[in-house]
């Protein structure tokens, strides 16, 4: 009788799987079509047919129009694809539930789990955490816990039997096809915890493909035939070139793959250029070229490690390593850079394409299953009791004795308890049945330990039993830091400026709940259609509002309101924040005495290009007003650094201006990230007069849009 979720998987960009806890140990299941370990999370359509995994990433190569893949990185988005098949479109949660039903196959034991963990990059957004549950549901599971892919990453190493971890700290590097991560991770006093993280969510395997079209192949093709804007009609879904890209992404992955175990590797393919001409174009890609098409991203990765170790003081020497996970460090030069750059060792013992779902399924053997935390006794007792009975101990041991809890409801006068290990290495003997009850009991180690705990009536009937798995030696994590800070949107509205006010802080341990107290900006009379409208964001604090990403908003109708909310009256905001980033917000507004729950609704993440250009034109505009007041006043070294963030404010609008409206790439998700990080420069580098100036014209711009919060004293209590 098990009551932990016990199923753990991993929905990867590239390749995804399914693992179990049983006992101690984690299986993971084989794909009963190849006998491998994983399912390429590729989808394709063929008639009515739906192909997936490998097969369907095969006919990439031959039928590129009705196969999907790399659809993780669209999560969270409002993007869909176009499907040829049923003239419609089908968006990255259905395709992602697509691969967690064939998952489902894997389970050769015919068991149809009701429950899942399913693993997330660390650095998934609240948008894109909400879209990966919305795919275990839509697979079927009622119940979907999310971990973050380093933390899995790490159980998994913390628990490979071999490794006898002694008290210290590494980093997780998680270089997968669509996502990079790293980790920093400790285990002291038989503890383990993820310290920080860093990421990108663009950055992957994918992109190297990406980079040998761009880099590589598309210079030859214009050397070798006549194109005309040869990547513009590569890329964008409506391009004359748009079925070859696909497949030029096959070839390149090839070649980069053939890579890791060769100098030189070999791309073929036939294209009909603008001349009509029908041209065999055959290339041979060398390693040193490769490598330098590469090293800008894997640079990237490096920035990302040595700003995780400035901000937790860390060189070389205070870690044990750097455990590789992930596909592209299979990538000998990946490991290079990371020996000669950083000084590092590098751990490369766990199969960087197992190592999440292993610890995935760890961390699921831990979890209680949610609908199953009470146990009754059941009908088939012959005895009638109400008993109930809820146990808490802990799964995962270092100890050899460890605490049990027992709370028991409608227990009557004589009932009695014991319980007995089943390698006979323990037993309580009789003992008296309490409401609440604490006994130790003793661990066998390195082993899985089974337990049953019985209570009986004064007669000494049975009335309960229930069986109790404690493992020894392995690692279990407590709780999930959050990824990035949660803030709200405040609107100051005598000083004319919005700011950002923490609610949580990013590295905060989940679960979190906090009330704050705020007042309201504007009247908003009963009946109305006038709302009362909170943008809640994610991302930096230390900068513009518009820097961040929106991912909710609270409201509350005219409507709804039994009096009128008169400007300047409290609101009352509890803001509660699950372990798989469920956010719920209850407000309550205390000149109506009327409390709301659920006022926040989750947003998706939508990129359009002119906003882009409006944000980046405002940029620029701020800045070469600041050139000029630091030209005025003879301040030249200022007037430099002004003009270098300039410099990328233009690059940046010169790539908006390029972007394709249907681009089939995530090219404006990237940009949207880079105009967020320069926002974030630019707020941190500038003056105190330069910021302010910012911040009024910015309230301009937004007040006839929304109306918002008044910023006023604000009173706080915290956390659970
Ligand atoms: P994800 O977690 O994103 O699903 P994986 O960890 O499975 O990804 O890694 C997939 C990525 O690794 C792909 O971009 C793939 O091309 C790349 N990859 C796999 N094997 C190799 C190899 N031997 N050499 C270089 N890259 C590889
Ligand atoms: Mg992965």
């Amino acid at each position: 009788m098990s009551e932990t979720i016990n199923y753990g998987i991993d929905l990867g960009t590239t390749n995804s799987a399914i693992a179990i806890y049983t006992d101690g140990e984690v299986e993971v299941f084989k794909n009963p079509s190849n006998l491998k370990q994983s399912l390429a999370s590729v989808v394709a359509y063929k008639g009515d047919r739906i192909i997936v995994g490998d097969k369907a990433r095969e006919l990439l190569k031959r039928t590129p129009n009705s196969v999907f893949g790399t659809f993780k990185r669209k999560m969270g988005t409002s993007d869909k694809y176009f499907l040829e098949a049923t003239d419609g479109f089908i968006s990255p949660v259905e395709l992602s539930a697509i691969i967690i039903k064939e998952l489902k196959n894997f389970i050769h034991s015919g068991d149809n789990p009701d429950s899942v963990v399913i693993t997330i990059p660390a650095a998934f957004d609240t948008m894109q955490s909400n879209a990966t549950k919305k795919a275990g549901y839509q697979a079927g599971f009622s119940e979907v816990i999310l971990l973050q892919e380093p933390i899995a990453a790490s159980l998994a190493f913390a628990n490979k039997s071999a490794n006898n971890l002694a008290d210290g700290k590494w980093l997780v590097y998680d270089f997968g096809g669509g996502t990079f991560d790293v980790a920093l991770t400790s285990i002291s006093d038989g503890e383990m915890k993820i310290i920080d993280h860093e990421g990108d969510n663009y950055l992957g395997g994918t992109d190297f493909d990406r980079a040998i079209i761009d880099k590589y192949i598309i210079p030859a093709m214009n050397n070798l035939g006549v194109f005309n804007n040869l990547e513009a009609e590569l890329k964008k879904t409506s391009g004359k070139y748009n079925r070859l890209y696909n497949k030029l992404l096959y070839i390149a992955e090839e070649a980069k793959i053939e890579l890791s175990n060769s100098d030189i590797s070999e791309l073929e393919f036939e294209v009909v250029d603008d001349t009509g001409n029908s041209i065999d174009i055959y290339l041979e890609l060398d390693k040193s070229t490769f490598e330098s098409i590469i090293k800008p991203d894997i640079d990237r990765t490096v920035l990302m490690i040595k700003e995780v170790m400035l901000r937790n003081q860390l060189t070389a020497r205070d870690l044990n390593c750097v455990l590789l996970i992930g596909g592209t460090t299979y990538i000998p030069y990946v490991k290079q850079i990371l020996h000669d750059e950083l000084g590092l060792t590098i751990d490369s013992s766990m199969d960087p394409t197992t190592a999440v779902v292993v610890g995935a399924a760890y961390f699921a053997g831990t979890k209680l299953k949610s609908t199953q935390n009470v146990k009754t006794t059941t009908s088939s007792d012959t005895i009638k009791s109400k008993l109930k009975i809820r146990l808490a101990y802990d799964r995962v041991v270092q100890t050899d004795t460890t605490p049990i809890l027992c709370r028991a409801e409608y227990v009557e006068e004589g009932y009695k308890y014991r319980i007995i290990r089943k390698d006979g290495g323990y037993d309580s003997g009789l003992l008296p049945l309490e409401d609440k009850t604490k006994n130790y009991l003793s661990v066998a180690a390195q082993v899985y330990n089974t337990y049953v705990l019985t209570v009986y009536n004064s007669a000494g009937d049975k009335l309960y039993k229930e069986t109790i798995g404690i493992t020894h030696g392995k690692f279990g994590i407590d709780g999930q830091p959050l990824p990035d800070n949660i803030c709200l949107v405040v609107d100051a509205v005598d000083e004319n400026t919005t700011y950002l006010e923490p609610i949580f802080k990013k590295n905060d341990i989940l679960p979190l709940k906090k009330t704050i107290t705020k007042q309201i900006s504007k009247t908003i009379p009963r009946n109305s259609n006038d709302r009362l409208i909170i943008k809640v964001v994610e991302g930096s604090i230390d900068t513009l509002p518009s820097a961040n990403k929106l991912i909710g908003l609270i409201e509350i109708s005219g409507s709804k309101l039994e009096r009128d909310l008169i400007k300047g009256s409290d609101v009352e905001l509890t803001f509660e924040i699950t372990e798989s980033r469920d956010i719920r917000v209850a407000a309550y507004l205390s000149l109506t005495d009327q409390e709301f729950n659920d006022t926040f609704s989750p947003t998706e993440h939508h990129v359009s290009e002119t906003e882009l250009l409006r944000e980046t034109k405002y940029f620029k505009d701020n800045l070469l007003a600041k050139q000029k007041d630091y030209e005025l006043d003879a301040n030249y070294e200022k007037a430099e650094e002004v003009k270098n963030i300039l410099f990328d404010v233009i690059n940046l609008e010169e790539e908006i201006g390029e972007l394709e409206h249907d681009d089939i790439s995530d090219t404006k998700y990237k940009i949207d990230i880079r105009k967020r990080k320069l926002g974030a420069k630019i707020h941190t580098f500038y003056s105190r007069s330069f910021l302010t100036k910012t911040i009024e014209l910015y309230y301009d711009q937004k007040i006839n849009t929304t109306n918002s919060l008044l910023a006023a004293k604000s009173t706080e209590s915290d956390s659970i």
